[in-house]
This record gives structure tokens, sequence and C-alpha cells, in this order.
């Protein structure tokens, strides 16, 4: 029976499929099941962040497979404590508590603000935020429709306009225990926040002694062209929270706790079957390894190609992002740019009304210039 068919039969019907059934890839290049190839400008929306069938990472997930798939979280592990260890190091960051996916990461991070918060509870967010689809997750969210069919979503968020100091100013009352941030809103549109902004409203967070917990689930793990975002802005957050590139295809997320929160938590707080799972964690440990300089200067590079590629290009109305996540305002539709770059053998994203690039971090030059080409014919009204 044909696969559509009985996707349509038997799937939730959550999703807006594109019309192409992927089979395989290798690096940048995905596969249809009838063998055509599309140069992939996506990464499984930022998780395969070295591509597909990376072989580094299949080393680390199929050895770890043969020994010990996986023992739950009333035992120590090694890839757990490597990859906790690993993420601090670079991130500044103190403890790890690891979960499956970015919504439940952020969960975690609510979790810990209102232990700390003790009667405060109030999390402040943005208009335009995605945090997730759990319902906590949701009532983070700074999107109203994503709110409308789930009521009652739980209480204690606030969301005010980003990028705009006396609106936050105003927001942090008394029953405020942290304020939630994307660097750079991933579904909200790509938009990055200013750096006076993030500095004021770290700075802000202090004088209130309330937490800055920041969402790194699309923006970390190299992504931006540092280990995660917040560096660019000179802050480091209480809280961060890691998803999606991290496991390199596999689920796994991490809420990383700062200094001030390190021991918020004790035994029976919180809790995951799965967190931490060792094949997880061993696939995240071949990509945080491979975080270095030289990646984030390649991610640069590449960045800067893309963003002088569009620019003054016909049908290029706006250009924002960090690194290799970047949001493009069109003349076209976004979604009749997606759909004719199908076409053409380039899968994209949309983010809101904009087309979305996220290509793998280690996409090589001549892959990216292949995409550039279609991207910008098709920009420019190509059929
Ligand atoms: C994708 C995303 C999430 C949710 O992650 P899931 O793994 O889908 O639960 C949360 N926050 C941000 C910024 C995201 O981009």
């Amino acid at each position: 029976m044909d696969i559509k068919q009985l996707d349509q039969e038997y799937i939730a019907k959550t999703y807006a499929r594109n019309d192409i059934v992927i089979a395989s890839g290798n690096g940048a290049i995905l596969q249809d099941i009838n063998g055509k190839e599309y140069i992939d400008f996506g990464s499984g929306i930022a998780v395969n962040c070295f591509g597909v069938a990376d072989s580094k990472w299949i080393d680390a997930v199929t050895n770890q497979a043969m020994q010990l798939a996986h023992i739950s979280n009333l035992y120590y592990t090694l890839p757990q404590v490597h990859l906790a260890k690993l993420l601090c190091e670079k991130s500044g960051m103190k403890r790890v508590f690891f979960g499956n996916s970015g919504a439940e990461a952020n969960e975690c991070a609510i979790k810990v603000a209102r232990k700390y918060g003790k009667k405060r509870n109030v999390i402040v967010t943005l208009e335009g935020s995605f945090h997730g689809r759990t319902l906590a997750t949701l009532a983070a969210t700074g999107q109203e429709i994503f709110h409308q069919q789930y009521q009652p979503l739980p209480k204690g968020f606030k969301h005010v306009k980003p990028n705009n100091i006396e609106a936050i100013q105003n927001a942090l009352d008394e029953g405020v225990c942290a304020v939630m941030l994307e660097m750079v809103q991933g579904e909200g549109g790509v938009n990055v926040l200013n750096e006076a902004y993030v500095k004021k409203v770290r700075s802000l967070c202090d004088e209130h002694n309330i937490l800055l917990l920041v969402d790194e689930v699309q923006t970390g793990i190299g992504r931006t062209g540092q280990f995660f975002a917040y560096e660019h802005f000179g802050i480091l957050p209480d809280v961060v929270t890691s998803a999606k590139g991290l496991g390199g295809g596999l689920p796994i997320s991490a809420c990383l706790l700062g200094e001030k929160v390190k021991n918020i938590f004790t035994v029976s707080d919180h809790g995951s079957t799965f967190g931490g799972n060792p094949i997880c964690a061993s696939g995240a440990i071949s990509i945080v390894e491979r975080m270095d300089n030289d990646l984030y200067q390649a991610v640069k590079a590449k960045s800067d190609f893309i963003f002088s590629a569009l620019a003054g290009q016909k049908g290029v109305v706006d250009v924002t992002g960090l690194g290799l996540m970047i949001g493009i305002e069109t003349q076209i539709s976004a979604k009749e740019v997606l759909q004719r770059c199908i076409e053409k053998g380039l899968l994209v994203l949309t983010a809101k009304d904009k087309v979305r690039l996220l290509p793998p971090l280690n996409i090589s030059m001549k892959e990216l210039e292949k995409g550039m080409s279609i991207l910008i014919d098709v920009l420019g009204g190509a059929k």
C-alpha cells in the first residue's frame, strides 16, 4: 500500500508533511524512496548537526548498543557522567539533569525556577517565543495561537515584547521567580535579541534575585557559531536547556544548572526513565566532543557566505539570524519557496512567514554553494 495513504490512515494528523518519503542520506545529501537526491538545509530541524549517517556518531551509538542500551537511573552509567562533565566544562554550568526532549528540559527549568522562587512563582517569557508542546511549556510559549484549544493551561507565565527594556522592567513584580529567553527565536521567525537587552535582562535578574533561564534547544551545540548562543551576548545564564542537536539524531535533552541552583534538587524531586539513556548519551558525547573553535570558525564562515549570497538578491526582503540559523523574509510566500525548492532538490524550512535555513554544521562549501544557487533562483521567481 502507498506510504502516504497509510500515513494518512494511521498517523495522528498533527503534521503538514511535505510530499516526499525520505529513505536515507549521507552528510548533507538526502535521498527519497525513488532515489531522488536533495541538499539538506534543515538537518531534521537542527538535530542532525553533523548530517546523516555521520561515522563517528554511528560508531559511538552502535558500540554502546552492543554493550548496554538501557538500565534506568537506578544505577550509575558511564556515558551519562562523561557527557555531563563535557557539557559543564563547555558551558560554565555545574550540574545536569537529562531528559528526552526540548519540552522536557524546559519543564525541568520551570520546576527549578518554581522551587527556587518558593512563594514567587511567575516566569516571564517573550512574545513570539517557543518553548515546547507540553502544557507548561505551551503556557510559557508567547504565542496565543498555540494556547486556544488547550485551556486551562498551567498558571504562572507572563509574556512581554522582546527587546523592550521598559516592558520587562514593568513585568518584574513581587511574584516573579525567573525570566526565560531564546537568544534567537527559532519557531518565532529567527529573531535575534539585542545584546544590550540581553545584558540588561541579566542584570535585572540579579537585582531582583530571580533566575535567568536560557532556552538553547535550537540555538545550542554549535548552531550559532559558539557552543551556546548566550556566549555571543557576554552573559552567563543560571539555567540552560539543550536538546535538538545535542543527540545528533537520537532523543536526549539536558537542563544545565548553574552555580546558583546546582543543589536545587534533592533525591526524588524530579526524574525520567530514559533520561541520559546510554545510547543517546554516547551519541551525544561523539557530537559534543567535536565542538571546538575550528568548527565555530567554519560555521561563521558558512554563515557569512549565506548572508553575502543573499544580500541584494531579487525576491529577498530581509535576512536575520546568527551562525547557521538563518531566516529570510521573501517576496514569494515562504511556503511556495519551500515547495519550489523541493522540486529542484533542496530542502528548506519555514518559521512563521519566513524561509528558515538550518543546514548541517559540517555541510561542504560545494553543497552549500549548490543549495544557495537553487534557493536564489527560486527566490528570484524561477519555476
Ligand atoms: C524545538 C524547541 C523546543 C521543543 O523541543 P522538543 O524536543 O520538540 O520538545 C523548545 N524550545 C525551543 C527553542 C525549540 O526550538
